[in-house]
Parts: C-alpha cells; sequence; structure tokens
C-alpha cells in the first residue's frame, strides 16, 4: 500500500517564496510539509551564484522575523546605498541615495541560494515542519473538508490547505484549473558575474538601452552581477562569444561606466514572461509567489512580491487558526486575494509602462522619457515617494514586513 502522510499546511515549492512561508510559520502549532521537487540548492561559498536578487528593506524584514536574516548576513551579502538610471537614447538620468530618506541603505544583493540556504536551514531544525525532498506534486483531489494530493513516487499526502509555490509553471495552479493571463515579453535575460575596472561604490546601475535595461548589481567581493536585457536572439549570442569578446561588448554597452569589464563567468539567460494567475485560490488551494504572477526583473520586484504574498498569507492564517476555522475558509482566502492582488497587479503594469516607455525609439517619446526622468530627479517628495516605494516600506504591509527589528548596519 502506498505511504500517506498528513498535515494541516502543504506547500508545493521550496524556492525563496515557498520556505519563507514555512519559516514564518515556524512556532505556530500548524503540521506543516514543505515538498521540494529538485535536490536542496547547496550554498558554497567558493563560488557566486550567477543568480542574486535585489532584495528590499520590506524583505530584510520578513528575512528577520522569518529567522533567517542571520543566516543570509553570515554567508554572504552586499548592501546598496544608491542607484543611478539613466537612458542610453538621451541625457535624463535620476539618481536615488538612501541618506535622501534618512535610510542606511536602498537594499541588499543577495545570491538566490543564500536566501534558500538561510530558510532552510531554519525550517530543518522547526519540529512542526517536515521538508521532503526530490519528490514532486503531481495531481489533488478534495473531498469531505481535505485535500488529497499524489506525489510521482505513487505516496499520497491529506492536508486542509495546499500552497502552490511552485514558480512560473505551476502545476498546483494547472490541477486547480486556475487560468494565467499573459505573454512573453519577447526578451531574454542575461546574468553573469563580472569584474570592472572601477569600484561599484556599493551602487546599483542600470542602463536603458532599445533592446532592454542592463543592470550592474554590487557584489561584497568587488565584482558585479549583471542582468543584461535583450532580444532571445542576442542574447543566444551572447551566451556563446567567448568571454574576451563579452566583455568587450557587455563595456561597450555599459558606455564604460565603470572602466572596462576585464573578467566574466559562463552565461545563463533566462525568457522573461508577464503572467498573472486570474484567481490566487480555487477551493483548497491558494497560489503565492511566481506561481500567482511573474513581473520583468527591471525593477528587481518579483520575489519581494513573493515574500509579502508570503508574510500575508502567513498573517492571514495564523488569525484563522486563532479563530479556530479550517485553514481554507473562502473568506480567509479571499482576504489574503483581495490583499495582494491588487497590489501586485499594480506592480505588474508599472513594469509593463516602463518597458514600453523605454523600448520606444519614437523621438517625441524618447524627449519625453528623458524630460521625465530629469523632471523626477530634481523633484525631492516625489524622489522620496519612490525611493520608499520601491524599498517595500510604503503601502499597506503585513506585519511581518513592518517589524522594526530590522538590521543595523553593524549587522552587514
Ligand atoms: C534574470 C532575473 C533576475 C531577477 N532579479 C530579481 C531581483 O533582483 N529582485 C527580485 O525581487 N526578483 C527578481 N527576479 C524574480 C525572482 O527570481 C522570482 O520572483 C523568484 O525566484 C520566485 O520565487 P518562487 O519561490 O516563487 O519560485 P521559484 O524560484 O521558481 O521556486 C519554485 C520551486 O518550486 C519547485 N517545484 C516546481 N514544480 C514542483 C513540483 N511539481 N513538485 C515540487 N516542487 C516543485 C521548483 O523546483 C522550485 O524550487 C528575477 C528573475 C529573473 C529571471
Amino acid at each position: 500500500m502506498s505511504e500517506q502522510r498528513q498535515c494541516d499546511l502543504l506547500i508545493v515549492g521550496g524556492g525563496m517564496v515557498g520556505t519563507v512561508l514555512a519559516a514564518a510559520l515556524r512556532d505556530s502549532d500548524l503540521q506543516i510539509i514543505l515538498l521540494e521537487g529538485a535536490a536542496p540548492a547547496v550554498w558554497t561559498p567558493d563560488e557566486y551564484d550567477l543568480r542574486v536578487s535585489a532584495i528590499t528593506r520590506a524583505s530584510e524584514r520578513i528575512l528577520q522575523a522569518a529567522g533567517a536574516w542571520d543566516g543570509v548576513a553570515r554567508r554572504r551579502l552586499s548592501p546598496f546605498r544608491e542607484m543611478h538610471v539613466w537612458d542610453a537614447g538621451g541625457d535624463g538620468s535620476i539618481h536615488f541615495d538612501s541618506a535622501d530618506i534618512g535610510e542606511p541603505y536602498l537594499g541588499f544583493i543577495i545570491e538566490n541560494s543564500v536566501t534558500v540556504d538561510a530558510l532552510r536551514e531554519v525550517v530543518l531544525q522547526a519540529d512542526n515542519i517536515a521538508c521532503l525532498e526530490g519528490l514532486r506534486f503531481e495531481s489533488y483531489s478534495q473531498c469531505d473538508g481535505q485535500c488529497q494530493v499524489s506525489l510521482d513516487d505513487g505516496s499520497l499526502i491529506s492536508c486542509d490547505l495546499l500552497v502552490g509555490a511552485d514558480g512560473r509553471q505551476s502545476p498546483v495552479r494547472d490541477a486547480a484549473g486556475i487560468a494565467v493571463q499573459g505573454r512573453p515579453y519577447g526578451q531574454h535575460a542575461v546574468v553573469a558575474t563580472v569584474t570592472t575596472e572601477h569600484s561599484h561604490q556599493e551602487t546599483a546601475w542600470q542602463r536603458f538601452l532599445p533592446e532592454g535595461p542592463l543592470a550592474f548589481l554590487p557584489l561584497a567581493d568587488g565584482r558585479c552581477s549583471i542582468v543584461w536585457t535583450t532580444t532571445p536572439e542576442r542574447a543566444d549570442e551572447l551566451i556563446n562569444v567567448d568571454d574576451e569578446s563579452f566583455c568587450e561588448q557587455l563595456g561597450l554597452a555599459f558606455a564604460h561606466r565603470l572602466g572596462g569589464v576585464t573578467a566574466t563567468t559562463h552565461r545563463l539567460a533566462y525568457p522573461l514572461i508577464q503572467q498573472h494567475a486570474q484567481s490566487y485560490t480555487a477551493g483548497h488551494v491558494v497560489l503565492i509567489g511566481d506561481a500567482a504572477h511573474a513581473i520583468h526583473p527591471l525593477a528587481g520586484q518579483g520575489v519581494n512580491l513573493g515574500f509579502l504574498d508570503a508574510a500575508a498569507l502567513a498573517e492571514i492564517l495564523l488569525q484563522t487558526r486563532q479563530h479556530k476555522r479550517p485553514l481554507w475558509d473562502p473568506q480567509a482566502l479571499g482576504q489574503y486575494q483581495r490583499w495582494r492582488k491588487g497590489d501586485n497587479l499594480s506592480m505588474m503594469w508599472s513594469m509593463t509602462a516602463f518597458k514600453q516607455l523605454f523600448g520606444a525609439q519614437l523621438s517625441p517619446l524618447r524627449l519625453m522619457r528623458n524630460m521625465g526622468l530629469s523632471l523626477v530627479d530634481r523633484s525631492g517628495p516625489v524622489k522620496q515617494g519612490i525611493i520608499r516605494h520601491a524599498m517595500g516600506l510604503a503601502g499597506d504591509l503585513p506585519r511581518m514586513a513592518r517589524s522594526t527589528a530590522a538590521s543595523s548596519p553593524d549587522a552587514v
């Protein structure tokens, strides 16, 4: 007979977002299973992960409340205090400085594997969380107020609530019959770790090129992690050219802002899509992170939105439990959806507008955006508002993101 496990909450997907939800609930009375289809991601100090994320101050607070921030800081992170954004098609530019709003940092550049590793350390120590790794969700059925989940080894898990934190392709979302709206951006993001002639000055740099934005993100060892958004064909070329030619092309595309690019790692490319689930809930299923929404990486917000989803859901589930209602209570899940959907949608629309505005090559539009950038740069209050929003310090934040226990500069 096939093995049968039981829990209150089954989280499918042990990426950054699924694992933060589990960690956020580590001190609750909920019995949780965290299911990850791949082998555990192992972080090693010897090599930098090519996948990094710009982490907002709100996400820092969430990771802190989830018990993982010290683990992240102990492994490796890189704070950035300033951000320079400029347009290759004109002289418009904007400069953000954390000092303008009295904060020590705008955010942190953190390797994705560092975040997962630190969160995994927390959940592995929790008595109420079981981690199943190397096993995949296949399908589920609902009956008698329970959800029966089948895994690819033939075993079963029954749970009250099934959380899809299983990424853009989300098998849980498909199994729940939740439709998605979206389309490819028609761009790929090329990532690599590079050495530049001049220091990155703890600054995140972004140049808008006609084919897409090119970002240089500061790393702790002085190198930069780059995200170069371009056409699929150019991305293919950039991955396959020799290192010398790549460095030369990259330096040119970046207008040698940090001098020449003197060394590079190998490159990887990711197709970019915009995608939004029509509903975040269906019966016993709820979606968080990229399973619910995928957006352009140009403002570095994807996982930050996912962390806010996880923090909001954790808060609502604890309230639901306190009121002795079932975890799949439609009212509670509806509250989660209302809380997060508007926020995620408005970020998605902003990213689409940005992409279209900066992709436009018509002279009047180019002129307008250059004037707009410079105007915003000179307008104190508008600029401060943008900084606060980008740092995740504005809006209807879940309690975990509001905590005042965020790190001091000494913790970095
Ligand atoms: C080039 C690039 C740069 C980016 N930069 C930033 C940035 O600077 N800042 C930012 O906030 N965001 C950024 N993002 C977005 C960010 O990477 C994503 O939003 C984030 O990784 C989503 O995390 P997730 O946990 O929701 O999903 P994923 O990371 O996709 O995790 C899903 C997990 O589910 C598992 N899974 C899938 N199917 C199954 C199954 N059937 N059974 C069990 N497990 C399963 C997978 O193995 C995976 O581990 C960037 C994205 C790209 C492409």
